[in-house]
């Protein structure tokens, strides 16, 4: 069988792992931190930093293709990667991925709807930016944010000096604040020949920034079920994008409103182990090793909650409830705000 190489050795990966597993094939993880979670289910782990040339050469020498689970890769190891063993998604995903900017300049470019935005370099660009976007608004790194990390609320101008100063110096980007009915998104998955297939899209909840549910079926009309599912179509074609794609959604009494794409499987699309034949996971193998899609049809409601932390305590309970499946990931270590697991309850 093929080898899988993937980079990023976090649940995600150990996922993807477990679903290339149960095709046939063998992976191989890139990860530089220790002990990765995905380690213990894949078929090797190189452990090395991204700037170590001699183990990204070794790495991309020893798989037949390349994906990844997060989307923080730097350039030069992907130009070391890519001129060995070919990388889906492509690197245009990532590049425009990685910067709220780039990516909101795709999207308006694409004609679809985002928050309005501003580009804050520095303070004085914060002071012009708000005598447009006012406020509230939200401040946001450009780049390596993730579960809300890297962002600072504004809910008058007198909150500017502190928001430039929790950016820490970083290119930031100011975004007016969405007033959302709830908050969606759409799991969508180009193949090699082009085929696009959504996952119905599901209803997200946060807490402190970090997701805590997705729900399915989301609460949305027919028609704004379908303008979910051909904007995201829209963005995997722009894109000749091959893989999973995460796509989060503002409701709003004006349409749908793009937050933010992550170019690879998505906690928002967790639900799909129990809820339908095939899941994320295995739809991403799909795509990256040239396969058909499988058949991704919702054949259950599902409430997925995510384990964060301390409600790892509650694991006994949940093992012993029905219509529920559990999903741990294998970390040793429990801290705050660490996602440690989730929990897919299937309704009936
Ligand atoms: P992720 O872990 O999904 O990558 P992130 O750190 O990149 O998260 P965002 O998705 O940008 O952060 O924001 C986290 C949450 O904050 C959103 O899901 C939404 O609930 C809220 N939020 C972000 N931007 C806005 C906005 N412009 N208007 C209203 N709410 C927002
Ligand atoms: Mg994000
Ligand atoms: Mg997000």
């Amino acid at each position: 069988g093929a080898t899988i190489g993937i980079l990023g050795g976090g649940q995600l990966g150990r996922m993807l792992s477990v679903a290339a597993a149960r095709l046939g094939f063998r992976t191989h993880i890139f990860e530089p931190g220790a002990n990765p979670p995905a380690a213990d289910v894949a078929h090797a782990c190189t452990t090395a930093a991204y700037d170590d040339v001699a183990a990204l050469t070794a790495f991309a020498q020893s798989v037949d293709v390349i994906t990844y689970e997060f989307e923080n890769i730097p350039t030069e190891a992907l130009d070391i990667l890519e001129a060995i063993t070919p990388i889906h998604p492509n690197r245009e995903a990532l590049r425009i991925s990685q910067d709220r900017l780039t990516e909101k300049n795709f999207l308006t470019g694409l004609g679809l709807q985002t928050a309005p935005y501003a580009d804050i370099p520095d303070a004085a660009a914060l002071t012009a930016a708000l005598d447009t976007i006012g406020t509230p608004s939200i401040l946001k790194t450009r780049r390596f944010g993730y579960d809300g990390k890297g962002q600072a609320r504004l809910t008058s101008p007198e909150d500017a000096a502190q928001a430039i100063a929790d950016m820490a110096g970083a290119p930031a980007l100011l975004e007016g604040f969405v007033d959302f009915s709830i908050e969606v998104s759409v799991i969508a998955t180009r193949s090699a020949s082009g085929d696009v297939a959504c996952y119905d899209p599901g209803e997200n909840v946060h807490r402190a920034g970090i997701l805590h549910t997705t729900t399915v079926p989301a609460r949305l009309s027919a028609s704004l079920r379908t303008d979910a599912v051909l904007l995201a179509a829209r963005i995997l074609n722009a894109l000749d994008y091959v893989g999973v794609m995460g796509v989060e959604l503002f409701v709003t009494p004006s349409g749908l409103i793009v937050n933010e794409i992550a170019p690879r499987v998505h906690n928002s699309g967790h639900w799909t182990q129990n809820g339908c034949a095939v899941d994320q996971f295995e739809q991403h193998i799909r795509a990256v090793a040239g396969w058909p899609l499988g058949d991704g049809q919702r054949h259950s409601d599902v409430v997925m909650e995510n384990l964060i932390g301390d409600d790892m305590d509650r694991v006994p309970e949940l093992a012993a409830t029905r219509d529920t499946a559990l999903h741990l990931y294998g970390k040793a270590e429990v801290k705050p705000g660490r996602k440690m697991g989730h929990v897919n309850r299937i309704i009936r």
